[in-house]
């Protein structure tokens, strides 16, 4: 039997409940043999980490950190090497931040969730307008970057093409596995771009309007929240 991949966000999706984590937890122990599981987060490496020894998380064999922009092994964290794919001078940080902090209502996020392939700022409610012209600001400055917004507050830019979908792909072709074995589990709008590359996945039943409003038959949509959520989309793909 092929090696099943599962590439899961961790906040609101295996992270929030528990009981159901810990049923999770077990259920990956004892197929552990066929199942790897990688992490794809908003957060850092260091930050999903520590998430790990402080829970009953298994241990993952790598974490896509910082929303795509960052890949290393677990729990060594060696970067996976070409990634990302980001190329000067097209993408700078410091230039991102130039363009967009005289912008009125963006409010720039504690240095934590700073890197130098990820800017991030707080922008409650924003419009798509707001959003059309945060684009235009970064096309006019010569920046190629992506905009991911989510949970209605948080705005990162990445350099254009790096997001967890992207990262994800990345990450299973450098573990050999193929697209039809990976399963990919979310509950936000930086989890999007995962769904976006013909993997199978799984949207958590607490998911948010702008990740469950995505229709896909690849995307299995729980009843249940959560850990459980994801097992029990797990289960529907028969893993
Ligand atoms: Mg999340």
């Amino acid at each position: 039997m092929s090696r099943t991949l599962i590439v899961s966000d961790v906040d609101g999706t295996l992270l929030g409940d528990d009981a159901a984590l810990v049923a999770f937890a077990g259920w990956f122990n004892q197929a552990r043999d066929r199942v790897a599981i990688a992490y794809a987060s908003g957060r850092s490496f260091d930050s999903v980490s520590a998430s790990i020894a402080n829970s009953q998380l298994p241990d993952p064999v790598a974490i896509i950190g910082n929303v795509g922009t960052q890949m290393q092994r677990y729990p060594g964290g060696e970067p996976i090497p070409d990634w990302p794919r980001a190329e000067p001078p097209t993408w700078s940080s410091g230039g991102v931040l130039e363009t967009l902090l005289p912008l009125p209502r963006l409010e720039k996020q504690p240095e934590e969730f700073q890197s130098a392939f990820k800017v991030s700022f707080f922008l409650h409610d924003a419009t798509a307008e707001e959003l059309d012209e945060i684009r235009g600001a970064l096309a006019a400055a010569g920046l190629f970057a992506d905009l991911v917004y989510s949970s209605k507050r948080d705005l990162d830019i990445l350099p254009r093409g790096a997001n967890k979908g992207s990262a994800a792909a990345h990450l299973a072709q450098s573990l050999n596995v193929a697209p039809d074995n990976v399963i990919v589990c979310g509950d936000s709008g930086n989890d999007a771009a995962m769904f976006a590359h013909g993997f199978r996945g799984v949207i958590v039943a607490n998911a948010l309007p702008e990740l469950k409003s995505l229709r896909s038959e690849r995307a299995y949509l729980a009843e249940q929240t959560h850990a459980a959520g994801v097992l029990e989309g797990l289960k529907y793909w028969s893993v």
